[in-house]
C-alpha cells in the first residue's frame, strides 16, 4: 500500500469488541507484509499495557494505554499521532518514509470519533487520509453485542471491512444468520472470515433471514442501512455537490454513517469520504483511473431513514438554485 499522490500517509482503523481477535488479525498482516513502512498504535483503555512483543513485527509501534482513543485518550493520541507525522516530514528518502498508519483501537471504542478527531485538528488534516475501517467481528460472542450493546453495533455500521473471526467454532447456519445480520447492519461493507488472522474460504451458507436485532435505549429508529447511489448530473458542479453535502450532513446527522465518491472536479479526480457527519479532506486520485470502487461522479450515501430518490431531488434542486444564482 503506497501513500496517496497528495502525499499524506493512509491510516487503516481496526476496530471490534473485546476478544474479537484484532490483535491476532493485525499481526497476521503485518507478518505477510500487507502494511510496509507502518506504524502501529496499539491503544488499551486499561492501564497495563499489551504485550508489545505480539506485535514485533511492525516497523514502529506505540501503546496509548489508560484511556480509550475515541474518548478519554484522545488528546494523547492525537499528540502521538502529531509527533509522528513531525517526525515524516523531516525524513527526506522518500523509500524510507513512513506510508501508513495501523490503529488498534480499544475494544471499548467507536471508530468515528477517532476519524473525526484526525480531521479537526489542523496539523493531522494535512498528513493523515483514512484508508479503511476494518471491524472485527467474533462469531461466538457478536451475538451478545449486538443484541445488547449500542457500541457493538456502532462498530459494525461504520465499517468498511467486517472480518468474522472464530468461524469455525460455530454451525454452518449460525454463520450463515450471522453474515446476514451484519449484511443487513452494513449492506455497503465487505464481509469476509479469517481464521489466526488470515483470510479463509467458507462452505456455501445458503440463503438466511437476518436476525431482527431489539430497539437499544440511546439508538433511535433502528431501521436497516441501505446504500443509497447518486450520479452528479452534468449539472452539478463541485462547489454545489459541497453545499448540497454539508446541507444533508447537517439535517441528517443521526441517519447517515458514510460518505464515499469519487467526483471529477477542475483540481482532478477526488476521492470523497465522510464517517458519520465528518467529511474527510477529500483525496485526489491518479488520473486516470487507478483501481477503484466507484464510478466517477457517483456517490453512495449509506445511511437510513430516507429514500435514494429523495437524496437526488435535492441535490437537483441545488444545483438549480445554484443555476438561478449565477444567471446574469
Ligand atoms: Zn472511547
Amino acid at each position: 500500500m503506497t501513500h496517496g499522490p497528495d502525499g499524506r500517509a493512509r491510516a487503516t482503523i481496526l476496530g471490534g469488541f473485546l476478544g474479537s481477535g484484532k490483535t491476532t488479525w493485525l499481526r497476521h498482516q503485518l507478518h505477510v507484509r500487507r502494511f510496509e513502512r507502518a506504524f502501529v498504535i496499539v491503544n488499551e483503555a486499561a492501564r497495563t499495557p499489551i504485550d508489545d512483543a505480539l506485535l514485533g513485527e511492525s516497523h514502529r509501534l506505540a501503546v496509548v494505554a489508560d484511556g480509550c482513543a475515541c474518548c478519554d485518550g484522545k488528546a494523547r493520541l492525537v499528540s502521538l499521532l502529531r509527533e509522528i507525522c513531525d517526525e515524516r516530514s523531516r525524513t527526506d528518502s522518500r523509500s524510507e518514509r513512513l506510508e501508513h498508519i495501523v490503529i488498534e483501537t480499544s475494544g471499548l471504542a467507536d471508530p468515528a470519533p477517532i476519524v473525526a478527531a484526525i480531521r479537526d485538528d489542523p496539523v493531522l488534516v494535512h498528513h493523515v487520509v483514512l484508508s479503511e475501517i476494518v471491524v472485527m467481528v467474533d462469531a461466538v460472542n457478536a451475538w451478545v453485542h449486538l443484541r445488547s450493546e449500542p457500541l457493538g453495533r456502532r462498530q459494525v455500521e461504520v465499517a468498511d471491512r467486517l472480518i468474522v473471526t472464530k468461524a469455525e467454532e460455530v454451525e454452518t447456519h449460525e454463520l450463515a444468520r450471522l453474515f446476514a445480520t451484519l449484511k443487513h447492519l452494513n449492506p455497503a461493507a465487505s464481509i469476509s472470515a479469517a481464521t489466526w488472522g488470515s483470510e479463509v474460504e467458507l462452505p456455501p451458507l445458503g440463503r438466511a433471514a437476518p436476525e431482527v436485532l431489539p430497539t437499544l435505549e440511546g439508538m433511535s429508529q433502528r431501521l436497516p442501512l441501505f446504500p443509497a447511489s447518486i450520479s452528479l448530473g452534468p449539472n452539478v458542479d463541485w462547489t454545489v455537490f459541497a453545499v448540497w453535502l454539508s446541507a444533508l450532513l447537517h439535517a441528517r446527522s443521526g441517519d447517515v454513517m458514510r460518505v464515499k465518491g469519487v467526483i471529477r472536479t477542475p483540481a482532478g479526480r477526488l476521492l470523497l469520504q465522510a464517517v458519520r457527519c465528518v467529511v474527510q479532506a477529500p483525496e485526489i486520485l491518479p488520473d486516470p483511473g487507478k483501481d477503484c470502487d466507484f464510478d466517477d461522479d457517483t456517490i453512495v450515501v449509506i445511511g437510513r431513514g430516507y429514500r435514494e430518490e429523495e437524496l437526488t431531488r435535492s441535490l437537483e434542486y441545488f444545483a438549480r438554485m445554484e443555476q438561478g444564482n449565477s444567471k446574469p
